[in-house]
C-alpha cells in the first residue's frame, strides 16, 4: 500500500500506509504533528488533549517572541495556563551555547509541568536539552522552515566553543502555523529546501548499502522521503511565492523526514554524505570562530558538490579494475590514524575511530565489497539513474536564490579540500564516497581536490 499522508479537522497529521516487513525494527508514530492555518490559537486545546499539564516554561529569542511567541503566550495565558516567559536576548543571533541552555534551565522551577520552544532549529534545541535533562515533555512551535531537525532527538549544540552532539528528546507536539513560516525570510526558506534535496544522496547511498552490505533499507521510509522531496521540486514556484501550497509542502518534507527517524531510530534516510560534509564544515568552522552557513544552506551546497561523483561513477566499467593495484595502494592502519587525527583532530578523531571499529578494511573485506559491486553493477546505476538530473536541482536552488557553491558560503580552500576527503570518514554509514574509495578510484575522482595531507 501506497503511504499517505492525511489531516484530521485539527489539522492533526496521520500517515497511512507504513506497514512493511524490511527487517528495520519499526516503531509507532506516537507524536501530535500539526500543520495549517491560523493554529496558534488551538495550541491549548493540543496541550490538554495530550494531558501535559498547564505550568510551562515558553522559549523564544527576541525575533520568534515578536513572531508567534508574544500570541502564543497570550492565548496559553487566556486559557488558563501559567506561562513563565524565557526569551533570550542577544545582540546577534542566539546560539545554542552554555549560556542560552543555562537560561532556560534556571527559567524551569519545581512547578514547571512542560517546556513549549518557539522557535527553529535555536531555539527548539536549546530547549530539547533542557527537556531531556529535566524530564520534563516539551512542545515546539515553528516558525521557520529552515531545518529538517524540528522532529529530531538529538541536540547540536555549541560547548565551550565547540560543536556538539546530543542526545535529547523528540517534542511531544509539533505545531506549524503555516502563517507564521510565511513570514520567514527567503534565505531560511532556500535552507529549508537544501536541507531536503539532501534527501536524494541519502536515499542512493542507503541503497547502495543495501546492495553491498545487505543493510536493511526500509521501502516505506524511502518512499516517504522521496514522495516528500518530490513534490518540493515540482513545486518550487509556490514555495519561492510562499504560498499556503508551497509552505506546507516545504515544511511536510522536513518533519516527514524526522518522522522517519521516529519510525526506525536513525537517521539513514535522511542524512548521508552531504551532511557529513555540511556538518564537518560547521564544526571547523566554529573552532576557528567562524559563524558558519546555515546549516540547510550548507547540505544543499554539499549536496551539488557531491552529485557528479554519482552520475561518473555511473559511467564507470568496474570490470577494468585492476584489484592488485588496488591492493598495492591500500593505505596502512597508522595511516589512516593519522589521517583522521589530522582531519578531525586529536579528541575527534580518536572518537570517531572508536565508535566505528569496523571502519579499517581488511582486504579480504575491501575485495568482497569490490567483486559485488562489479556482480550487482546494474543495480548500482539503476540507484543512480533515479536520481533526477542535476540541473533540475540546481534550477530548484537558483529559483530560491539559494547559496550554489562553496565560495558563496565563504567556505576556505582547505577546509572544502579536506571534507571532501574526509567526509566518508565521519561514521561507518555506508556511502558511494565509500565505494569508490574501496574501488580506488575516489582520488582520481577528486583530483580537483588534491589531498591535504602527505
Ligand atoms: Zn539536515
Ligand atoms: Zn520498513
Amino acid at each position: 500500500m501506497a503511504v499517505q499522508v492525511h489531516y484530521d479537522q485539527d489539522c492533526k497529521m496521520s500517515i497511512t500506509g507504513v506497514e512493511c516487513n524490511c527487517g528495520c525494527e519499526h516503531r509507532v508514530i506516537d507524536k501530535d504533528i500539526y500543520i495549517g492555518r491560523g493554529l496558534i490559537e488551538r495550541i491549548p486545546g493540543y496541550i490538554q488533549r495530550r494531558g501535559l499539564g498547564t505550568h510551562c516554561v515558553l522559549v523564544a529569542d527576541d525575533n520568534t517572541y515578536r513572531v508567534a511567541g508574544e500570541q502564543v503566550e497570550k492565548t496559553l495565558k487566556a486559557a488558563g495556563f501559567d506561562v513563565v516567559p524565557c526569551v533570550i536576548h542577544r545582540e546577534n543571533d542566539m546560539l545554542p551555547d552554555d549560556l542560552s541552555c543555562g537560561e532556560v534551565l534556571l527559567s524551569i522551577t519545581r512547578e514547571t509541568e512542560f517546556l513549549i520552544a518557539v522557535g527553529s532549529g535555536t531555539v527548539t534545541d536549546t530547549t530539547r536539552i533542557n527537556a531531556e535533562r529535566t524530564h520534563l515533555p516539551f512542545v515546539s512551535v515553528g516558525t521557520a522552515p529552515s531545518m529538517d531537525g524540528y522532529a529530531s532527538a538529538v541536540a547540536p549544540l555549541l560547548h565551550r566553543g565547540l560543536k556538539i552532539q546530543r542526545p535529547a528528546v523528540c517534542p511531544e507536539i509539533i505545531v506549524c502555523d503555516l502563517d507564521v513560516l510565511a513570514t520567514a525570510p527567503m534565505h531560511m526558506i532556500a535552507s529549508g529546501v537544501g536541507d531536503v534535496l539532501g534527501k536524494y544522496i541519502a536515499k542512493a547511498d542507503w541503497q547502495l548499502g543495501q546492495i553491498i552490505n545487505g543493510e536493511p533499507c526500509c521501502p516505506v521510509c524511502v518512499e516517504m522521503v522521496t514522495n516528500a522531496v518530490n513534490a518540493l521540486v515540482d513545486n518550487v514556484d509556490e514555495i519561492a511565492q510562499k504560498t499556503e501550497k508551497g509552505m506546507r509542502i516545504l515544511i511536510e518534507a522536513l518533519l516527514l523526514a524526522g518522522v522517519t527517524i521516529m519510525i526506525i531510530d536513525n537517521t539513514r534516510a535522511v542524512a548521508s554524505i552531504e551532511h557529513n560534509i555540511a556538518q564537518y564544515w560547521e564544526m571547523i568552522l566554529v573552532q576557528r570562530g567562524i559563524e558558519p552557513p546555515m546549516h540547510g544552506a550548507s547540505v544543499g551546497v554539499s549536496t551539488l558538490l557531491v552529485w557528479p561523483l554519482f552520475e561518473r561513477f555511473a559511467k564507470e566499467d568496474l570490470s577494468k579494475l585492476d584489484l592488485d593495484a588496488i591492493r598495492a595502494k591500500r593505505i596502512s592502519r597508522e595511516k589512516r590514524e593519522r589521517w583522521m587525527l589530522h582531519a578531525y583532530g586529536e579528541e575527534g578523531g580518536r572518537q570517531i575511530m572508536r565508535e566505528n571499529p569496523g571502519d579499517f578494511l581488511t582486504w579480504e573485506e575491501q575485495e568482497r565489497r569490490i567483486r559485488t559491486a562489479q556482480e550487482r553493477f546494474e543495480e548500482i546505476k539503476a540507484v543512480i539513474a533515479a536520481m533526477p538530473p542535476l540541473e533540475k536541482i540546481k534550477q530548484v536552488m537558483m529559483t530560491l536564490n539559494a547559496e550554489m557553491t562553496p565560495e558563496e558560503e565563504e567556505i576556505p580552500e582547505d577546509l572544502l579540500r579536506c571534507s571532501m576527503h574526509c567526509g566518508k570518514d565521519y561514521r561507518t554509514r555506508y556511502t558511494l564516497f565509500k565505494l569508490m574509495d574501496e574501488c580506488g578510484l575516489l582520488e582520481d575522482y577528486l583530483a580537483d581536490y588534491p589531498y591535504p595531507f602527505e
